[in-house]
């Protein structure tokens, strides 16, 4: 469809939340990122904010397992 205008930010990776939302209990906080939109969150470990799409995991690609 149309094109999407990503902020620049946005395109170097360095998202910015709505708001201050609160971490959750293992200390990993999910926003929104107000830019662009997209689901963002961000843990102890790391001081940027990433697109939690990253992280999700996609039940189809596990890695290669033993294929004999
Ligand atoms: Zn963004």
């Amino acid at each position: 469809m149309g094109v999407d205008i990503i902020p620049s930010d946005c395109a170097a990776g360095r998202h910015k939340p709505r708001g201050r939302p609160p971490a959750d209990a293992s200390g990993v906080t999910r926003g929104i990122c107000r830019y662009c939109g997209i689901s963002i969150m961000r843990t102890l470990a790391t001081r940027s904010w990433y697109p939690s799409g990253l992280f999700g995991g996609r039940p189809d690609q596990a890695s290669p397992s033993a294929r004999s």
